[in-house]
């Protein structure tokens, strides 16, 4: 049986024609027949640098028309398969992180119930906090495979608890997601001191830093994380910044030296075979992307990743 929802044909209607939805993908309201739900959070000010992600799902959007449905570095065909809708933006208060988390967690949660698996683009990360309570709910508490900058494990900022660098720690404390089941990689960049670098582990994370990434192979990667979760619900979260600002500037807390565009594609690609309730990528800040919105275009290119991944997952 065909899937009900997915891009039209691009031979009979150009690409950068119609509404900019996700890849092209149909507007629908409900998660009935969508197996993959592309939402996006259009919420910034849990940022404590440059702020910009609440146009993130936009850029993605416009950047994703690009997409076409064969997916040649997997050799999957990715739409014609399984049944994609964008369902729109998620309803988000300004200024309220709080809030807005339940507001995500209330939206996302009756989708994870329905079985589709939701593909979030945000946003700053805080959001990530609603994806995993909606997540948590239906699937109880999740492994998490992080590719970041940042563990985003930090406590407080000026502060407040709720902000985009502490959605893993406070997700921890609520109990939703199961750090000896996680693996966060890419870590990089100045630290407050010592113990930031240790924090995860004492938390009980494995974490990896991108100078550690480069090391290791796309394939010892993906074994390291495959024996990491082992069974059990997973979650997959992807924060721009893990990228170079050479290849991502349009960030909100950029950090020098990190991974190119093909690199961060080669290590998702890897992880094909293992099966996410959901996904997001986050952090796109379009004010700072450069000319050629090289930012949203190697988002739009994760976000299509994350879908074949979901193509490839073994359910059963
Ligand atoms: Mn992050
Ligand atoms: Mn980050």
């Amino acid at each position: 049986m065909n899937p009900r929802y997915g891009p039209p044909d691009a031979l009979r209607s150009p690409r950068y024609a119609g509404v900019k939805t996700f890849a092209r993908c149909p507007l629908v309201e409900e998660p009935e027949d969508v197996d993959v739900a592309v939402l996006g959070i259009p919420f910034d000010t849990a940022t404590t640098n440059r702020p910009g992600a609440r146009f993130g799902p936009e850029a993605i959007r416009s950047a994703s028309i690009a997409l076409r449905p064969y997916n040649a570095a997997q050799r999957a065909q990715v739409f014609g398969r399984l049944s994609v809708a964008d369902l729109g933006d998620v309803e988000v208060t300004p200024g309220n992180a709080e809030r807005t988390v339940a507001q995500i967690a209330d939206r996302l949660e009756p989708i994870v119930r329905s079985g589709a698996r939701p593909l979030c683009l945000g946003g700053d990360h805080l959001v990530v906090l609603g994806e995993l309570r909606a997540q948590a709910a239906v699937h109880g508490p999740v492994g998490v495979v992080l590719l970041d900058a940042h563990a985003d494990v930090w406590d407080e900022y000026c502060g407040e608890r709720y902000y985009h660098g502490s959605p893993f720690r406070r997700a921890l404390e609520e109990g939703i997601i199961d750090p000896a089941r996680s693996f966060l990689a890419g870590m990089r960049g100045p630290l407050y001191g010592p113990d930031d670098e240790a924090m995860p582990g004492e938390l009980g994370f494995e974490a990896i830093s991108t100078e550690d990434l480069v090391t290791i192979s796309y394939k010892e990667y993906a074994e390291r994380v495959r024996a990491r979760v082992g069974d059990g619900p997973l979650f997959l979260s992807f924060d721009i910044d893990v990228l170079d600002p050479a290849f991502a500037p349009g960030t909100g807390t950029p950090e020098a030296g990190g991974l190119s565009t093909r690199e961060a594609l080669g290590y998702v690609r890897a992880l094909r075979g293992l099966r996410f309730g959901g996904y997001d990528v986050v952090e796109v800040s379009p004010p700072y992307d450069g000319a050629g919105k090289q930012t949203a275009v190697a988002a739009a290119n994760v976000a299509y990743e994350l879908l074949t991944l979901d193509v490839l997952a073994e359910r059963p």
